[in-house]
Order: structure tokens, then sequence, then C-alpha cells
């Protein structure tokens, strides 16, 4: 089995890996394809590693692996699955550094934000190894007289997840520790582009004591993610990505009979009021468009400036100038990708808007893809930069007379992620939280996600399917209730009891 380097250099500097592989049945196994692409380091632009682009048969393989696995795994007792989710927790602080460098190299994320991602990915490993204590162990009422009917949770066979690029090991912790704690075997499909936090967790979770097939790992792209949804074994599928692939992806698993829930992008309207508390409101508006260089699905994208907010408009104008790439802001992903959010920062000053922080054509390196806080004031639902997703550290400035106008705004958007309203008011917050167009809302948050307990999950055109992805509503979309009715009676003629 190839290990991954354990790092004595922890540092951004230019580090190469293993080539990555697929982890079937607890081993690491080539593609049947023969094909890779490399894996690079955005800082750098430049290849750490190679993963491999999978088939069909590569697809059919671990979903063979985990059939045979999940039919012991069903049968361990819930509280001992979780006991494997307590020790990831344990290996995973342990091994933090490298976990947080490791997303750090393969996404470009500056470390703390590397970091912080990581420890979120473990609140969803204690969300999954409390199952057995909270929401997993099931229900039972005495319906009628005599008559007990019992609720639990089975597992639904083998189940599959396909993750995004932005949080390598954060998104695929949103689905695994509630689907393989249900008593699933998991087979994950990461993003091409950051293929080694996956890589890691499976070396955990061998380590934690998971039995082998339990969870796999097939790389690839387009064709691995048909594969997933027509393989007519996997029940379930997660999907986590653009809207667009979110999109075709449930029609096609859904099509092939299977439970779908498929998250995905966003337009996230941030609305600020006349009595908004300048500081507190300049700072969180400025971290939550900037923050993992605004490639995150809960990022603020637009700021609907409601009558004269100039006080702070100011401030938060202030702050962004001053936020340099390479030293506050990591790199995107990709040249593709800082190219498209420049362009959509071009096409908007063409079509009139002004750019008031500019950051296109700012580096952080002498190589890598960099783009620096960008802010376009007078931007108009006519614009590409209010209608599409940038994903990018870009604020569109949106100028509306009154609150129902921004309301309105944010609700005639198709996405539906998140929203917030900046106000030192709580009657204008209930307002705006009970009419906006968005499944998670913040109030003076500009990054408004509900943590575990609570489930992870948009409306609208940010998510196909029903629920929600993490939290309990996760373990539910993991699993099938079972109702057991029951009536037991004394025969009359038992005299031994008595
Ligand atoms: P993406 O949609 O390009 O890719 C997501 C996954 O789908 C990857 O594993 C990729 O290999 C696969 N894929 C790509 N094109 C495909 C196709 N044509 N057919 C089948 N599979 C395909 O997304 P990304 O660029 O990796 O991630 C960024 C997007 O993810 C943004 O839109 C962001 O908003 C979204 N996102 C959403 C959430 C959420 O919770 N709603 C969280 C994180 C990211």
């Amino acid at each position: 089995m190839s290990k991954l380097p354990t790092f004595s250099a922890r540092s951004y500097d230019f580090v190469e890996y293993v080539p990555v592989k697929n982890w079937i049945a607890g081993e690491w196994r080539e593609p049947t394809t023969g094909k890779t692409i490399p894996v690079e380091n955005p800082r750098f632009g430049k290849a750490i590693s190679s993963v491999p682009i999978s088939g069909a048969e590569d697809v059919d393989r671990a979903v063979k692996a985990a059939e045979r696995a999940q039919k012991s795994w069903r049968d361990v007792p819930m509280r001992e699955r979780a006991q494997v989710f307590y020790r990831l927790k344990q290996l995973m602080e342990r091994d933090m550094d490298e976990l947080a460098w490791l997303v750090t190299h393969e996404n470009g994320k500056p470390i703390e934000e590397a970091r912080a991602s990581v420890e979120k990915g473990i609140e969803c490993v204690e969300f999954g190894a409390a199952l057995p204590n909270g929401g997993g162990a099931g229900e039972q009422l005495e319906v009628s007289r005599g008559v007990l009917c019992k609720e639990v949770h089975e597992p639904l066979g083998v189940v599959a997840g396909i993750t995004p690029f932005n949080f390598p090991i954060m998104v695929p912790l949103w689905m695994m520790p509630q689907a393989i704690v249900g008593g699933n075997a998991f087979v994950l499909k990461p993003s091409e582009q950051v293929p080694l936090g996956a890589m890691k967790l499976a070396e955990l979770l061998k380590e934690a004591g998971l039995p082998d097939g339990v969870f796999n790992v097939v790389n690839g792209s387009v064709d691995v993610v048909n594969a997933l949804c027509d393989h007519p074994t996997i029940r379930a599928i997660g999907f986590v990505g653009s809207t667009k692939v979110a999109k075709l992806v449930y029609g096609r698993g859904a099509a092939a009979g299977k439970a779908m829930l498929c998250l995905g992008g966003a337009k996230n309207h941030l609305i600020v009021v006349p009595d908004a508390d300048p500081k507190v409101s300049a700072d969180n508006i400025v971290a939550s468009f900037t923050g993992c260089t605004g490639q995150r699905c809960m990022a603020a994208s637009v700021l609907v400036a409601v009558g004269n907010v100039e006080h702070v408009l100011g401030p938060i104008l202030e702050k962004a100038r001053k936020l340099e790439p390479g030293q506050h802001l990591g790199p995107v992903i990709s040249a593709a990708a800082r190219e498209r959010i420049e362009r959509y920062v071009s096409e908007a000053e063409k079509a009139g808007a002004k750019v008031v922080v500019d950051g296109r054509g700012k580096q952080g390196g002498k190589e890598g893809y960099w783009t620096g806080a960008t802010i376009i004031d007078g931007v108009t639902p006519e614009m590409g930069a209010w209608q599409d997703e940038i994903f990018g550290p870009v604020l569109s400035v949106v100028r509306v007379k009154t609150l129902d106008e921004a309301i309105e705004l944010e609700n005639k958007h198709p996405y539906g992620n998140a929203a917030a309203i900046y106000t030192t008011s709580g009657a204008v917050a209930e307002y705006v939280t009970h009419r906006v167009e968005a499944g998670m809302v913040g109030v003076n948050v500009g990054v408004p996600v509900p943590r575990e307990p609570f489930g992870f999950g948009g409306w609208n055109q940010s998510k196909f399917g029903h629920g929600n992805l993490t939290g309990l509503d996760g373990f539910h979309f993991w699993t099938r209730p079972r109702k057991v009715t029951m009536k037991w009676e004394i025969q009359s003629d038992t005299t031994w009891m008595g």
C-alpha cells in the first residue's frame, strides 16, 4: 500500500505527493483505464501529484467490494459502528497539521482556513459518532392498548457521494459518517482537482478499524459520476457541486430509481439597511466575500444596499483594498477560474457598473492562480455579475430604495442557498428572515452555516432533492425507516408463569 508522505516541512513550500490511486476493499488500486491527469497546487500552478480518470469498470469493482462488506457491516451494532468515528476523530486531531497542510497544498487555501475546514469536518465526525445517543436509536410507542410500534433506521446498502474542489476533507465528511454509522457501505468520488484529502481519510478510517470495503474511493470525472448514477446496486447518492451538474446528476440518478440529494451553487444576497452597525457589518461582509477567496457556496456575492448605507460601504471598501493575495487571500483553484472571475468583472464594467475595488491582475506570488478582492458598484439584474455564480472574491453592490425592493431582488434570484440581513433592529431582522427565499439565513452573520446538529442545505436551484445533507436529515437520507408493529399476549394456559 502506498503511503502519503508525512511532512517534516509543513509550510507553503512546493511539495510533491505520491500518485493518487483508487481505494477499493482496503487497498490502493490502479484504474483499469490506465488514464491519469495532474493534480496541481494552485499557489504554483504546478503538478504535485496525478489522479486516476477511472471508468465504469472501476466503479463496478468498488461497488462489488462495498456490497460484500456491507453484508456484515449492517449486522454490527450501531454503537460499535459509531466507535470507528470516535477513533477517527482522535486520529484526525492527532494528524491535524498534516491534514490541514494537505488541504492547503491541493486546494491553495491559507493554512488557517484549511485548519478551520478540517475542524468543521471533525464536527461532522462527532455528530456521526453520537448518532446512537441522539436520533439514531429509533422510536417506540404504544399505539393502541398492548400494541407497540417501533421505528428503526435500516441501512440502504451501498451508497455514494460526489464532492467538489472547495473543501477536500470537510464535504466528504458531511456525508460519510452518517451513512456509514447508519450501516451502509460508501463509495466516494472526490473532485479530481483535490483528490488527496480523501486518500488520507481512507487511510485514517482503516487505522480507526473500519472493515475493508465499507469505505471506497473511485477517482475520476464525468464517467465515474455517470457510472455511479447508473449502477443498479447503489441506492442513494449525495452530491455537492455546481447547480448545472447537481441538476444533471439528480436527474440521472433519480431516473435510475435512487434517492438523490444534490446541493448546488449559490448567489448569496446580503441586505444592508441604514441602521446597520458599520464596524460589525463591514468586518463581517468583507470576511464573507473574501474568505476562501470567495470559493464557498456560503460566500457573500451580492450586497443589496438599502437607501443610504455609505457609513457601512466606506469601511468595506477601505478594508477590501488592504487585502493582498498571497498574504490575506489564497489563490483560486485554476487558471480557468481566474479567467472566469475577472471576465465577469470586466463585463459588468463594460455594461456601466463601477469597479470600486479592483483585484484584477493582482498576483500573490510569482506563479499560481491569483486574483484580488473586487467590489463592483451599480450592478443591475441585467448583468452576469448579478445573475451567475462567480465563485471568486467579488462583491456586486446593487442599490435599492426600500427593504421590500431588497427582498424582492433576493427572491427573484433562482438560487436560494444563503442570505443575510445587517441591522441593529430585531424587527427588521425578523421581517427579512421570514421573507427571503433562502434555506440558510444570517442576522449580522455573513456565512450563516447552520453547524451541527442543524442540517446544511439551501432552497430552490441551490438544491435538488428533499431535506438537508448534514444533521439528522442526513442520517435519514442515508437510511430507511422500518416500522414494526407488535402485540404480545400471555397465553391463558401458561401455568408455569404464575
Ligand atoms: P462541479 O459541479 O464542477 O464538480 C462537482 C463534482 O461533479 C466533481 O466531483 C466533478 O468531478 C463532478 N462533475 C463535474 N462536471 C460533471 C459533469 N458534467 N457530469 C458529472 N459530474 C461532473 O463543482 P466544483 O467546481 O468542484 O465546486 C464548486 C461548486 O460547488 C460551486 O458551484 C459551489 O457553489 C458548489 N458548492 C456547493 C455547496 C453547497 O453546499 N451547496 C458546497 C460546496 C460547493
